[in-house]
Parts: structure tokens; C-alpha cells; sequence
């Protein structure tokens, strides 16, 4: 079974979506997920909850694409209009389902514990079409709905199978999205298409911006066979180096991109923190538990930004222990045992403060190892001699402690995530070279 290439088109639905009130994050995911089998999204939309809007949009990407997922106005609201207009546009008539009805009823009873009679409106997320195929929602009450139709312009190469495109209708909500397309609507797209086979590699950098990467890795992509492709895709001080090959047989691009794997990393590896798709908390998670080490923090300008990454981190509780936040002086003072006369002299933005706060924080958390952030995050508070996106960084143990100073230029957010980053990858560096 040879492969070619599938189209899809995303139609996000809800006026929320237009007036800038819900960002519509449904649209990366799907598209995501669609990009990692294979499945090209060629084009967007987001529509208000209008009936001929939703009709046209349904017309226009059935003419371009095989597959045309759609989200939103499924709830029992009287706004939600795309499962009545689905009906009429694809022809047959709303009817129970009575699993979708059996699963309504349990989760009334037995998860949201409700008491008494249903109402009406939640009944009635149990009618489909009776002509879709109904994607079971684990997560809500909104069942996805898959339809098929024939398609006139079969001369596209973006058609599916037999020349009938799929519309896949997905709640709003992103949590049930995401599930449905995880459990029901990527295996089936497995399925019914056949899709060029495709393998991802990616390689974790930071430290470096995407620039300095790119030229780097100039060469390196010219080199690079037509079936493989490299990605740049930074976020806040980040650059995730991602090698894609396509083709027909899986096992023949796994053997082919290695190689080209292997010398991406090599060229990058003064900034490289991990061959696999995950962020630096992950990271600094397996190398403590890898070398039985306790960390801490002590948190000034980032507020214990850099404790909730690492808590968000699943086990994180085998090595993280705890924080200080320490956004008064009288709390690096009489918590973290930071010198007044060290405050009175440089201030509580320097390398001696923030070294004084990774000892503090060694000794008052009993932990192997600490970072310390203190830092001028705007827009007020900066002086000339020290400017808004000043930042000190420390990391330590018991005998050692390494600083490193940053001179951000953003808002306010963006130096405290990037601040969090930097302080993040300047541990990792610590922990690499002193355990
Ligand atoms: P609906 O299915 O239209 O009733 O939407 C249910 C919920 O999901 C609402 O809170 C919406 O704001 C949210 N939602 C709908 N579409 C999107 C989207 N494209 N991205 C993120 N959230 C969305
Ligand atoms: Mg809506």
C-alpha cells in the first residue's frame, strides 16, 4: 500500500474564539498530533456560532482537504448549534444513543454525584446523527461524531480513501478534545488512511538562541537527504532541534535519520540538555534521582516560579524538598541567614546575596543542592547601575557555589520565565559538573 500525502483543515467554532476571550489552543494540539503521523494541516478557521458560517466553512475545507476536524458547539446550550447543523448537513435524523444515554446517566451518578431527575438539555447530549459513527468521550458528555462523505473533486491529491473526505466533530472543551483525539480519532486515522510513515527525533537545546543554532547548523541542513528535515521551535530560552523523515517504511527512516541524529547532537552539544523531547525540570529530575541527590530553592525575583516547575514534574517529591521564598530582605535575613551588612553594601540583586542564599537554603532545607534567583524584574525598580532585567543566579552545595549573572530586556513575565529557564540550566550545569 503505497502513501500520499492527506490534508486536513481545523474549524474551531465559538464566538469566544473571535472576540479573543478562549484562546483557541484546541487547534495546536490537534494539529500536533496530526503533524506526528504524517497528516499535513494545510489551512485553520475559526467561525463564530453562526449557522451559515459553520455551513460554509464545512464546504470550503470538504473541497481541499480529506480530513476536517471540528471543535466547539457541542454543549447543551442554546449557542451550540453544530451537532443540529451537522445532522442537516449530512442528511438522516437525530436519534438516542444508548451508550452515549448510559454514560450520561453514570457519570451524573456516579462522578459528578448529582441527585434527582436529569435535565432535559444533558438528555439531549445523548441524540447523534444517525448518520456518524459515534467516538466515545470519556471525559464529558459530548460524544464525538465521525462522518464520511463522498467527495466530487477526487482529483485532488489531498483526498482520503476512495475519494470520500471524514469530518470529525470534538467537544470544546480541551481536556475532552484531547482525549478523544488520543483514544478514538488518531488510531482510526491510522486506519483509514494510509499515511507516509514518519519518525521525529528531537534534541533539547538552551542557552543559545535559535539564531546562533541556525548558523551552526547551516551545513548540517544543507547536507540533509530530501526526505529529512530539521525544525527550529524555541520557547522562552529554549530551542527544541526536531529531525523529521518521511517516507514509506518506517524501520528504513529510523536507520537513516541515526546517523543525522548523531551529528545534530555533536554539533550542538555545548547547549544540548536532552536527546528527548522534555524540558529541563524533567532533566534535572533524572540526573538528582540518578545520583541520589536532594535539591531546594530559595526564590526572590522568580517567586517560586522555579518550585512549581519542578513540582510539576510527577516523583519530583524523591528529590525536591522545598523553597524559600525570599522576596523581602527580612526573609533572605532572618530565614536564609543572608549578612544585612551583605544587603547594606551590594543589595539584595548581587552575586554575594545570592551565593548567601544558596547556603542558607542548603543548611535550612537540609538539600545537597540549591538555586538562587534575586533579580529586578520591572518595569520599576531599576537603577543605572543596576538596569530592569538584572538578574544573579546562584547554584551550589556544601562546598561549592557557582553564579552567573543575566541582563534581560523584556516585560515582566517574560524575564521571570526566563530567568526561571536560565536558573534551571545553569543547575543542571552545576549538578553535571560537581556530582
Ligand atoms: P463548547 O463546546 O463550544 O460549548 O465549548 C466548551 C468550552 O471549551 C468553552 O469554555 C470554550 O471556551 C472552550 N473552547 C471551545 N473551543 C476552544 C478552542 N478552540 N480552544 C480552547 N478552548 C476552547
Ligand atoms: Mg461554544
Amino acid at each position: 500500500m503505497s502513501s500520499h500525502t492527506v490534508n486536513a483543515s481545523i474549524i474551531t467554532i465559538g464566538d469566544e474564539l473571535l472576540i479573543g476571550q478562549t484562546i483557541d489552543t484546541n487547534s495546536a494540539f490537534i494539529a500536533q498530533e496530526l503533524n506526528k503521523i504524517g497528516i499535513w494541516v494545510h489551512r485553520r478557521l475559526a467561525v463564530g456560532d453562526v449557522y451559515e458560517d459553520i455551513r460554509k466553512a464545512l464546504d470550503e475545507e470538504g473541497k481541499q482537504s480529506g480530513i476536517i476536524i471540528i471543535t466547539g458547539g457541542l454543549g447543551p446550550t442554546a449557542d451550540d448549534i453544530t451537532k443540529p447543523l451537522l445532522c442537516d448537513y449530512f442528511g438522516g435524523k437525530m436519534v438516542i444513543n444508548e451508550q452515549v444515554l448510559a454514560h450520561i446517566k453514570y457519570l451524573f451518578e456516579k462522578v459528578y454525584n448529582r441527585t434527582g431527575p436529569m435535565l432535559e438539555s444533558n438528555l439531549k447530549q445523548a441524540e447523534v446523527p444517525d448518520t456518524c459513527e459515534v467516538l466515545h468521550n470519556a471525559r464529558g458528555t459530548a460524544p464525538g461524531m465521525w462522518f464520511k462523505k463522498q467527495n466530487t473533486q477526487t482529483t485532488l491529491p489531498s483526498m482520503g480513501i476512495e475519494g470520500s473526505s471524514v469530518y470529525i466533530s470534538l467537544p470544546g472543551v480541551p481536556h475532552e478534545m484531547k482525549g478523544l483525539m488520543t483514544d478514538q480519532v488518531i488510531p482510526r486515522l491510522l486506519k483509514a488512511f494510509s499515511l507516509p510513515a514518519i519518525v521525529h527525533r528531537t534534541a533539547f537545546t538552551a542557552g543559545q538562541g535559535e539564531s546562533l543554532l541556525a548558523e551552526i547548523l547551516k551545513p548540517f541542513e544543507t547536507s540533509l537527504p530530501r526526505q529529512i528535515k530539521l525544525a527550529y521551535l524555541p520557547n522562552y530560552g529554549m530551542v527544541k532541534l526536531r529531525l523529521t523523515a518521511r517516507g514509506n517504511n518506517r524501520e528504513e527512516l529510523e536507520k537513516e535519520a541515526t546517523p543525522y541524529f548523531e551529528q545534530l547532537q555533536l554539533l550542538v552539544k555545548d547547549y544540548l540538555v536532552s536527546d528527548e523531547d522534555e524540558g529541563l525540570e524533567t532533566v534535572i529530575g533524572k540526573l538528582l534521582k540518578e545520583k541520589g541527590l536532594t535539591m531546594g530553592t530559595a526564590e526572590s525575583c522568580t517567586g517560586g516560579y522555579i518550585a512549581h516547575l519542578i513540582t510539576s514534574i510527577p516523583g519530583s517529591s524523591a528529590y525536591y524538598k522545598g523553597s524559600i521564598i525570599s522576596y523581602a530582605n527580612e526573609i533572605k535575613t532572618g530565614i536564609l541567614g543572608v549578612q544585612p551588612s551583605t544587603l547594606a553594601s551590594v543589595g539584595a540583586v548581587s552575586e554575594e546575596t545570592v551565593t548567601e542564599m544558596v547556603k542558607g537554603a542548603i543548611e535550612t532545607l537540609q538539600v545537597d543542592i540549591a538555586v538562587a534567583t534575586s533579580g529586578i524584574m520591572g518595569p520599576d525598580g531599576g537603577t543605572p547601575e543596576k538596569p530592569v532585567g538584572t538578574v544573579w543566579i546562584a547554584a551550589g552545595n556544601k562546598d561549592k557555589t557557582a553564579t552567573l549573572q543575566l541582563k534581560l530586556r523584556f516585560d515582566r513575565q517574560r524575564n521571570i520565565d526566563l530567568a526561571a529557564v536560565n536558573a534551571l540550566n545553569f543547575l543542571r550545569k552545576f549538578i553535571l559538573a560537581n556530582s
